[in-house]
């Protein structure tokens, strides 16, 4: 763990493993902490907070961009552990590794442009001025399916709006932010401004996290239902809160669009991660007329995906985390099957001795799918594509929205007019038009519904680490 500028042990002594995903070896051994290392964590953070909150926006620009430096710097070794750690392919993880640096520099810039407002009173001899102060001490919990680029997007704005972090990464992904931390340490990050609690646990340190009043905001990746149940509990402190949750997003295909394209597209991003990103899409609703080029195309596409070890040459879809997601794949296709969806590909555990000791799922296509499945309506996490057909626009707007997420969602066409009718009618939070990847640093990231509150990124990012204060000053009349 990292506390206070320092390397350190739990304070129990305790340990647990780190394991690949693909191969079942165990990497590492980390520290496993509890309720006492979070206290110091915190406590650390609060000390620190003093004096990064006085440091210059120059000052604290400067530390995140020799951070970006550094991470890149680092680039091959990171994604190489991410890979080992995680299960992505090679080069996913190093695309991850890329847009993780971006926020460090985005942040790093936006922490020169936090600007205040002056404004206009009713009164003569009274002048308001608006000013952006730090939070204060942040605490930060993010997932293991993005294991990089999840910290950086939070730590990044936090440290460039002045304010001060204690950080819990997922059980499944340790090391990874260990590395990452270890580049704040190098980059010149002060004793205390970050600090990284491991655990295999981690309901201790969140409750001395929730519990605790000098933690004045928690910032959230996963999922929904872990989600709800910490903005709850943020609430007996009023903590600020930010959500990034679950999704379900849907993928429109349009019967004026090219088929080929769309199903190239949704190819791509539905096995992107192994299908294990919060965007990719959970249900592929498309136009009756041109369902049958576009399932032929999408098959085509999908049984050329490499399964395998992510460190292999050639590999395009890695292992799933666990053995956790390897059974709710089956159940979901058992589910669909079951209730008449038509099995086009896969739809069960990869057998064979490359595959025996991983979490590895066969890339799945079902077809004739229908919204009294399972899979429409819980989120899949895992590679599996559901195809659905629908008859006019009226309907498909109506499927895409029958769901209480509301992350990001996708529309095939080539009609512009379409385009922006039904962009506006998606209640989602990041809308793809014929592009698969509607996601940058410079833009919003996050959802509506119980998909979360608040976003990442972009200049709204660090609004979510300043907290608005008025000064209102009465003038005294000239001698
Ligand atoms: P998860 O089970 O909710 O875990 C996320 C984090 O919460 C982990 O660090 C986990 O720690 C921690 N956690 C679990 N139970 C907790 C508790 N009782 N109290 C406090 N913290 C707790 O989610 P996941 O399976 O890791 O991640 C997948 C989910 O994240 C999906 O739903 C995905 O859509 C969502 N996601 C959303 C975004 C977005 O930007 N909207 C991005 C990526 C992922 P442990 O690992 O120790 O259990």
């Amino acid at each position: 763990m990292y506390i206070n500028g320092e390397w350190q042990s739990a304070a129990s002594g305790k340990t647990f493993v780190s394991s690949n995903p693909a191969t079942g070896v165990v990497l590492d051994s980390v520290p496993d902490g509890d309720r006492a290392d979070a206290r110091r964590a915190i406590d650390a953070a609060a000390a620190a907070l003093p004096h990064w909150r006085a440091c210059t926006a120059y000052e604290r620009a400067g530390v995140l961009i020799e951070a970006h430096h550094i991470m890149l710097e680092r680039r091959d070794a990171l994604a190489a552990l991410m890979t080992r750690e995680q299960g992505k392919p090679l080069h996913m993880a190093s695309t991850e590794v890329g847009y993780a640096a971006d926020f460090l520099l985005w942040f790093a810039e936006e922490a020169k442009r936090v600007y205040g407002e002056v404004i206009p009173s009713a009164r003569a001899d009274q002048r308001f001025v608006v000013l952006q102060q730090p939070v204060g001490v942040c605490a930060a919990i993010t997932p293991w399916n993005y294991p990089i680029s999840m910290i950086t997007r939070k730590v990044a704005p936090a440290l460039a709006a002045g304010c001060t972090s204690v950080l819990k990464p997922a059980e499944q992904t340790p090391l990874c932010a260990i590395e990452t931390f270890r580049v704040f340490a190098d980059a010149g990050v002060p004793a205390g401004v970050v600090n990284l609690v491991t655990c295999s646990d981690p309901e201790p340190v969140a409750d001395e996290i929730l519990a605790n009043s000098r933690v004045r905001k928690i910032s959230f990746t996963g999922s929904t239902e872990i989600g709800k149940m910490i903005a709850g509990r943020a609430g007996a402190t009023m903590k600020r809160v930010s959500m990034e949750l679950g999704g379900h997003a849907p993928f429109l295909v349009f019967p004026d669009a090219d088929p080929e394209h769309a199903a190239k597209g949704a190819a791509l991003v539905k096995f992107l991660n192994t299908g294990q990103a919060c965007i990719c899409p959970n249900r592929f609703i498309v136009h009756r007329s041109i369902a049958e080029p576009f399932l032929a195309t999408l098959r085509a596409r999908v049984e050329k995906l490499v399964p395998g070890d992510g460190l292999q040459k050639g590999t395009t879809v890695g292992p799933l985390i666990d053995d956790v997601a390897l059974k709710k794949m089956q159940r979901q296709v058992d589910d669909a099957v079951g209730k008449g969806a038509t099995l086009l590909l896969g739809g069960s555990r990869l057998e064979g001795p490359e595959f025996d000791n991983g979490a590895f799922f066969a890339p799945t296509i079902l077809a004739d799918v229908t919204a009294d499945m399972i899979i429409s309506s819980e989120e899949t996490f895992g590679p599996i594509a559901p195809v659905m057909v629908f008859d006019d626009e009226d309907e498909a707007i109506a499927l895409a929205n029958a769901t209480t997420y509301g992350l990001a969602g996708y529309i095939y066409t080539r009609d512009i007019s379409r385009a922006i009718r039904v962009g506006e009618a998606l209640d989602f939070g990041m809308i793809g038009i014929n592009d698969i990847n509607p996601t940058s640093a410079a833009v919003p990231f996050g959802g509506i519904k119980e998909s979360g509150l608040g976003r990442e990124g972009a200049r709204t990012g660090i609004a979510e680490y300043l907290d608005t204060k008025v000064l209102g000053i009465a003038l005294q009349p000239a001698e």
